[in-house]
C-alpha cells in the first residue's frame, strides 16, 4: 500500500509545474523545488519576498494590479489568457513566456492565491508558427482573388472585341453553313462570358471589397425586373413562373439582392423541366422571408451541403446543365455581405426551396415609395430611327470590333480613344447624337466624367451609353443619377448594345 502522505509532499515539492502561493499581501509564503528549474531561485530565498521579483520590471504595476483584482473575484482560472505577452523574470534578470493557472483557497479568515507556473516558449512559439501561417494562407487567398479579378477583368476586352466581331460576321455570312457555325461560335463565347462575369463577381465577393451600397428598394419593382429577366426564358422552357407582388420596401443593395435573388430563380428554371415556379415573399414578426419553390429535380439530401461551395454541381442522372458552379458560391457571399441567412430543403424528383431570411430591421415602415433601380426592359423591336453614333474607347481592338458591327448594322459612328477627342467629335452636336463611352479610359477622366462634360459644354442632354467591365464599381463612382443613360457591362450582349441605342434615340 503506498504511502499517499508521502506522495502528497512529493508531489507538492517536485510538481511538474513551479508552484507558488502568495498571501493577501502579496507576499510569497510558499514555492516548491520545480521553482529552482523555472527561475533559479532556492525556494526557501523566495519566501517572504514579494512576488514581483518574479515579475519583470516593465510589468509590475499592470500586474499588481490584475493580482489584487484575482483576490476580490478569486476562481480557478487560467491568468491573461487575453494577455499573450505574460511574461515571467528568473533570478538572473533573463526572460520567459509564461503559462500561469491561478486558484484561491482560505486559512483563518486570510486568502492566499496559489499559482501553478510553467515555460510556454515552445507552445507559445508553436502558436506563432501557426498564427504566420494562417495570415500567410490569408495572403495567398487574397492575391488569387486579386489574380482572378484582374484576369477576368483584362479578359473581357478581347472577348468583347470578338463577340462584336462574331457579331459582324453573323451580319455578312450567306451561306447558311456558315452562319450556323458563327451561331455556335456565339454560344461560346456567351458561355466564355458568363464564366468571367462569375469569377469576377465571386473573386470581388471573396476578396472583401464589396461594400453593401445600401438604398431604399420597392420589392415591387425589384420583381418587376426579375419578372422582365425570367419570364421569356420560363416561357420558352414551357414552365409557369409567378412572381410574388409585395409592398415591402427594403433597406438593402439593389445590385447585391439582385445578383442573389436572380442566381436562385436562374437555377429554379434551369433545374426544373416541367411544372412551375414561384417565389413567395412573406413577412413575419422578425424576418421576411423570400423563398423560391421551383418542381424540379431536386438535389439529392447528402449533397445540400455542398451546393454552395464554389464549382460544385450536382451530378444527378447526367444534369449538369450550362452554368460553372459559381452561382450559388456567390449567393452565399451576397448573403454573407447583406448579413441574411439561406436554407435549401430538396426532394429528389419534387422540387427545391430555397428560403432568404433578411431581418426585419432592413424593412423599412412607412417609405415613401419609389425606385432606386432603372429596370432596363429588353425588347425586340428593330431600331426604327438611327441617331449618330459617337464612340470613346481606348482599346484599339474593342473599338475597331465595335465600329464595325455598329457600321454593319447601319450607323453612322465615329470615334475616338481618349476623353479629350469627345470635343471634337461632338463639335456641333445636332441633338440627334448617342455617345458610347467606355468606362475606364485612359488618363484621369472616366467615361461619366466625358457624358457630363460634353453636356456641360453643348448644353444639350446627349444620350449616353457607358461600358464597364465592372459595372458596380462604375455604378459606385456616380454621386448622382445620369439622366439619360445606360449601364451595360462588358462584354456587352450585342441584342442590349442595340436596345439602348433605340431606346435612348426614340425616347
Ligand atoms: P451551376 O452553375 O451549376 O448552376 P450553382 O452554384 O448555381 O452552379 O449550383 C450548384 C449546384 O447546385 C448545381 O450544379 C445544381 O446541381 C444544384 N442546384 C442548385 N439549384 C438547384 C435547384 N433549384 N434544383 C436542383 N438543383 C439545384
Amino acid at each position: 500500500m503506498e504511502n499517499i502522505a508521502e506522495i502528497n509532499q512529493h508531489l507538492l515539492r517536485f510538481s511538474p509545474d513551479a508552484l507558488i502561493v502568495v498571501n493577501d499581501r502579496h507576499q510569497i509564503c510558499f514555492a516548491n523545488e520545480t521553482t529552482f528549474e523555472l527561475f533559479g531561485y532556492v525556494a526557501a530565498d523566495l519566501i517572504g519576498q514579494p512576488l514581483e521579483v518574479l515579475v519583470p520590471e516593465r510589468l509590475r504595476s499592470r500586474h499588481g494590479d490584475y493580482v489584487s483584482a484575482f483576490m476580490r473575484n478569486p476562481s480557478n482560472r487560467e491568468m491573461g489568457v487575453r494577455a499573450a505577452d505574460l511574461m515571467a523574470r528568473r533570478q538572473d534578470g533573463t526572460e520567459f513566456p509564461a503559462g500561469i493557472r491561478l486558484s484561491s483557497f482560505n486559512v483563518k479568515g486570510r486568502t492566499y492565491v496559489a499559482a501553478a507556473i510553467r515555460d510556454i516558449t515552445e507552445s507559445r512559439r508553436i502558436s506563432e508558427q501557426l498564427i504566420a501561417a494562417h495570415e500567410e494562407a490569408d495572403r495567398a487567398n487574397r492575391a488569387k482573388s486579386r489574380f482572378l479579378a484582374t484576369a477576368s477583368h483584362d479578359l473581357r476586352q478581347p472577348l468583347q472585341a470578338v463577340r462584336l466581331l462574331n457579331g459582324s460576321l453573323l451580319k455578312i455570312a450567306q451561306d447558311a453553313e456558315v452562319k450556323d457555325l458563327i451561331e455556335q461560335q456565339s454560344d461560346a463565347i456567351d458561355g466564355m462570358a458568363r464564366l468571367l462575369n462569375a469569377l469576377l463577381d465571386i473573386s470581388r465577393l471573396e476578396s472583401g471589397s464589396v461594400e453593401p451600397q445600401h438604398a431604399q428598394v420597392y420589392l415591387n419593382d425589384l420583381f418587376g425586373e426579375l419578372r422582365a429577366e425570367f419570364e421569356p426564358v420560363a416561357r420558352a422552357r414551357e414552365l409557369q413562373l409567378h412572381i410574388d407582388h409585395s409592398e415591402v420596401t427594403l433597406r438593402t443593395d439593389p445590385m447585391l439582392l439582385h445578383q442573389l435573388l436572380e442566381n436562385v430563380l436562374g437555377n429554379a428554371i434551369k433545374y426544373t423541366d416541367t411544372g412551375r415556379i414561384d417565389l413567395h415573399c412573406e413577412m413575419k414578426p422578425d424576418e421576411l422571408f423570400i423563398a423560391v419553390v421551383d418542381s424540379g429535380i431536386g438535389i439529392p439530401e447528402d449533397k445540400i451541403a455542398r451546393i454552395f461551395d464554389e464549382y460544385y454541381q450536382v451530378d444527378i442522372h447526367g444534369a449538369r446543365r450550362a452554368g460553372v458552379g459559381l452561382g450559388l458560391a456567390i449567393v452565399r457571399e451576397v448573403a454573407r455581405v447583406l448579413g441574411y441567412s439561406i436554407k435549401v430543403t430538396s426532394q429528389v424528383g419534387v422540387g427545391t426551396q430555397v428560403v432568404i431570411r433578411i431581418p426585419a430591421q432592413a424593412v423599412i415602415a412607412d417609405a415613401t415609395r419609389g425606385s432606386v433601380t432603372a429596370p432596363m426592359e429588353a425588347s425586340n423591336t428593330a431600331v426604327e430611327h438611327r441617331p449618330r453614333l459617337v464612340l470613346i474607347e481606348d482599346n484599339d481592338g474593342v473599338r475597331r470590333a465595335t465600329e464595325l458591327f455598329l457600321q454593319l448594322e447601319g450607323f453612322e459612328i465615329s470615334s475616338g480613344s481618349a476623353a479629350a477627342d469627345v470635343d471634337r467629335l461632338l463639335e456641333k452636336p445636332c441633338g440627334d447624337e448617342v455617345l458610347i463611352v467606355d468606362f475606364h479610359l485612359d488618363g484621369a477622366n472616366t467615361g461619366i466624367d466625358v457624358v457630363r462634360s460634353i453636356r456641360a459644354r453643348s448644353q444639350l442632354e446627349i444620350p449616353a451609353i457607358v461600358m464597364s467591365g465592372d459595372l458596380p464599381a462604375a455604378l459606385r463612382t456616380l454621386k448622382e443619377p445620369l439622366a439619360r443613360s445606360r449601364f451595360l457591362s462588358k462584354p456587352v450582349v450585342i441584342g442590349d448594345l442595340l436596345v439602348a441605342i433605340q431606346e435612348l434615340a426614340n425616347p
